[in-house]
């Protein structure tokens, strides 16, 4: 018996055949979009890029544009429109501004887009891309936290397929025997342990941001560093591999291995435990996604695992890393948990990139807003993506009150 993945084609040959040429980028500004960037620009030949989009960094967006020339450019602030049609003047290509133009570039023809917008704001363009028929290569986690359920039950309407960026999700998606889904006992979650691995909890009291930001292996976007800090990053993959995989979630396990070497592993009935790895560069798993179901060249370093040497692991500390519990937890409570954690935890995480909270207040204001947003009857499971994003901007303003009692 076989067991479907949802959202990604099982048992259509004709997208085995398929290769992805027509290309779009949410986020293109971003760490991920520059990775994404980079291995297209390395083959103009074989990629169309169709629409690249940005929040507010348009002098960045106007070079993306000139260098790599897609069809369409949108600037998600709408009062930074002029500035954007000034900059690709002469250049043939198309313009756009504000959350319209945004919804009109994710939802251009294209065979798969790269959905790498941080935070939930991603999700809306995201579901966009999804009902346009797109394959989506989704690096943006934080939708299938918000919006988990609703969101895969949308992809699986538009019959469209899923592919996960994530690097942990990717390695575990490239050793997941999807015929053999009923004979996988357990997955493992990788995570560096950030910064602070090591640090006592008196020490991450004082953090500041520049400590924080400062990750051992990785080079990312603001948020998703903060979040490897506290853990939270690795809670938000567990929900992420709840929704993409055939599992439970007691079969999702986290291990801290501060090399970053082994990124993911599935463990079978014959007791057989398959793990990818690979140098930390998201250059791998962004380019197995766009050469999917083939494989194709990466410039990434390669392992040289006699350089390396040793590989350790160790359980997580759920004691000084509160944010997985809570991520955890969320996950088993189920309903709406997830989308108030993922709001809060956005707002909180600024809130301390913005100095108004302390590192270890990051765990405290999630806490405190699932707790009010349960007091207030808020964790009703959300029936659609509409219904996640009103409990998301719900969360957002708890969040907000609850983080400036704390400040205050
Ligand atoms: P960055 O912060 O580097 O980039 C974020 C991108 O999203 C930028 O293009 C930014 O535009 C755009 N953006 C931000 N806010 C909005 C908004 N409100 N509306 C529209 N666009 C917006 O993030 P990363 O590239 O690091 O991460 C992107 C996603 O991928 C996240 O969900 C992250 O968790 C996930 N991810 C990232 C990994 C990594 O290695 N970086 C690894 C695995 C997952 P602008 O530049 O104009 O602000």
């Amino acid at each position: 018996m076989t067991v479907d993945f949802p959202g990604r084609e099982t048992r259509d040959d004709t997208a085995r055949e398929r290769a992805f040429t027509r290309i779009s980028i949410l986020g293109a500004t971003g760490s991920i979009g520059a990775s994404t960037l980079d291995l297209i620009g390395r083959e103009p030949d074989r990629f169309d890029l169709v629409a690249v989009t940005a929040h507010r960094n348009v002098e960045a967006l106007i070079e993306i544009a000139r260098r790599h020339r897609p069809s369409f450019a949108v600037i998600g602030d709408e009062t930074l429109g002029g500035v954007l049609a000034e900059g690709l003047a002469g250049s043939g290509i198309t313009c756009g501004a504000g959350p319209s133009a945004m919804m009109e570039a994710a939802a251009m023809p294209a065979d798969l887009v790269m959905a790498a917008i941080t935070g939930a704001a991603g999700l809306e363009p995201t579901v966009a891309a999804v009902r346009a028929g797109a394959a989506i290569a989704l690096a943006n986690k934080e939708c299938l936290v918000c919006a988990g359920s609703a969101f895969m039950a949308e992809a699986e309407r538009a019959g469209v397929t899923v592919l996960p960026v994530d690097s942990e999700h990717n390695a575990i998606f490239q050793v997941f025997e999807e015929g053999n889904a009923r004979a996988v006992e357990k997955i493992v979650l990788t995570a560096s342990g950030g910064p602070f691995r090591t640090w006592t909890r008196e020490a991450m009291a004082a953090a500041l941001p520049e400590q924080a930001l400062k990750h051992p292996n990785w080079t990312m976007g603001r948020k998703i560093t903060i979040d490897s800090a506290t853990l939270m990053n690795k809670g938000l993959e567990v929900i992420e591999a709840f929704h993409l995989f055939p599992l439970e979630a007691e079969q999702i396990e986290v291990l801290v291995h501060p090399q970053s070497v082994v990124h993911g592993m599935v463990q079978y009935a014959d007791g057989s435990l398959l793990a990818q790895m690979g140098s930390p560069d998201m250059r791998t798993p962004i380019a197995h996604c766009l050469s999917w179901p083939k494989r194709s060249g990466a410039p990434s370093a390669r392992l040289d695992l006699a350089a390396v040497a040793t590989l350790t692991f160790e359980a997580p500390d759920y004691g000084r890393f509160p944010a997985l519990a809570l991520a955890r937890d969320a996950l088993l409570r189920g309903a709406g948990t997830a989308t108030v954690l993922n709001g809060a935890n956005e707002i909180a995480v600024y809130g301390f990139l913005d100095r108004a909270i302390g590192f270890l207040d990051i765990a405290a204001v999630v806490e405190k807003t699932i707790e009010e947003a349960d007091r207030c009857g808020l964790l009703a499971e959300p029936g659609s993506v509409a219904e996640a994003l009103l409990l998301d901007r719900e969360s957002r303003d708890l969040a907000r009150r609850i983080m400036r009692a704390r400040a205050a």
